[in-house]
């Protein structure tokens, strides 16, 4: 039966309530609007929801809008951590570490003179890029086999508090409806109309999609036109092992070759890789035993986790853009074409460290 729900129309509807939706969500609210954020699941339940959290710039060489966008986010991170901190009393387990990477290949060394130069032009001198020949700080010497490159720009969040920071900040303020599949939305005079799986309809004047990979086939027909009939994108999947570990939580994120190690707070250690493309007849949060090419790389680059305990092993699906004339860039901002309607979709390995910007422009 099509019924329309009863709440007056908000002016914002917000679909799909991930680091995204959630910060979408918390500008609109601040910017004095009525919000209504629907959500299938419940809040943080897909890929913003996991353990992993390692926030790591862009190289900084060969600069580019792109670049700077992300190193915006990154340095604006502190204060609003510290703002959501505050006002909601939740850690959210961020803390600028750093990152270092293992050279294994001579051939690098030019490449990693580069970004030095880079990080020297284009990032504030609190941050520092540079390669360490002599020193293989926390990695395996054998697989830093020509020194490290080190950065104190890169930061870790624990992604699971950061998702409940968001969601108290914003529950008070907004209506949040979990357990609600939006299933197809349809431009109705000067606003749209939003059709659910339980046969509900709910209006509103603006519509902003940010249900990760799962936007695609919403969006599909608003922007169909523009990418020549071809898919929007995909879903590229990732795993992840939390890991019991002592350390006195000075490690920075160490990532080689697609494999991140992340320290958390309380002894734990995140491990995982997001880059498993072919996932066809898996659920999107099945863990695959049988794909453990991170683990193994994760041992190589720091042996002392081989023995330590796995306390939860995590798997979800992030979008993967695939729109003409943008190749994998993320789409932050109005459908063209269509007033009042927003999407928020990509974003790749990145977005828990730039959510709060790239949500904001258009409000
Ligand atoms: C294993 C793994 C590790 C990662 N590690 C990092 C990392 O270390 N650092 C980093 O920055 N990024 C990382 N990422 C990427 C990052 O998690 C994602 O890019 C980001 O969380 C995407 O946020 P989102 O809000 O777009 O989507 P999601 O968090 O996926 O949110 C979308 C929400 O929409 C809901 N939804 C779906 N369909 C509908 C519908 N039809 N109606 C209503 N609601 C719907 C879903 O249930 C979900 O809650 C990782 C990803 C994976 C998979």
């Amino acid at each position: 039966m099509i019924h329309t729900h009863t709440m007056k129309s908000p002016d914002t509807l917000v679909i799909g309530a991930g680091v995204l939706g959630c910060w979408a969500a918390r500008h609109a609210i601040s910017s004095g609007e009525q919000v209504l954020l629907l959500e299938s699941r419940h809040v943080g339940a897909g890929a913003s929801g996991g353990f992993l959290g390692a926030l790591m710039p862009h190289m900084p060489d060969s600069w580019n809008p792109k670049k700077q966008f992300q190193y915006e986010g990154l340095t604006s991170l502190d204060t609003v951590v510290e703002v959501l901190e505050e006002e909601t009393g939740i850690d959210c387990g961020y803390r600028r570490c750093g990152r270092v990477m293992p050279v294994t290949n001579a051939k690098l060394v030019q490449q990693i003179q580069r970004r030095v130069d880079g990080a020297g032009k284009y990032w504030d001198e609190r941050y520092t890029l540079s390669f360490r020949e002599d020193e293989t700080a926390f990695i395996n010497p054998s697989v830093a086999s020509q020194g490290v490159q080190a950065d104190t720009l890169s930061a870790r969040i624990n992604p699971r508090n950061y998702m409940k920071a968001l969601e108290a900040s914003i529950r008070a303020h907004c209506m949040i409806m979990e357990g609600a599949e939006a299933e197809l939305i349809r431009s109705v005079g000067d606003g749209f109309e939003v059709e659910l799986s339980d046969g509900t309809t709910l209006s509103a004047g603006r519509v902003i999609v940010a249900n990760g990979y799962e936007a695609y086939p919403l969006l599909q027909p608003f922007m169909d036109e523009m990418n020549s009939g071809k898919p929007l994108g995909r879903g590229v999947k990732g795993q992840a092992m939390l890991i019991e570990h002592e350390h006195d939580d000075t490690m920075p994120v160490l990532y080689h070759d697609g494999t991140y190690i992340v320290p958390h707070a309380g002894n734990r250690v995140a491990i995982g890789s997001t880059s498993v493309n072919d996932w066809e007849g898996q659920g999107a949060h099945h863990f695959d035993e049988a794909d453990l090419g991170f683990y193994d790389k994760a041992i190589e680059m720091m042996p002392s986790l081989r023995d330590a305990p796995v306390i939860e092993r995590w798997a979800a699906v992030r979008p993967r853009n695939t729109m003409e004339g943008r190749g994998t860039e993320p789409f932050f901002g109005p459908v063209p074409g269509q007033e009042g309607l927003y999407a928020l979709i990509g974003g790749f390995k990145i977005t828990l460290g730039i959510a709060h910007i790239a949500s904001r422009g258009f409000l």
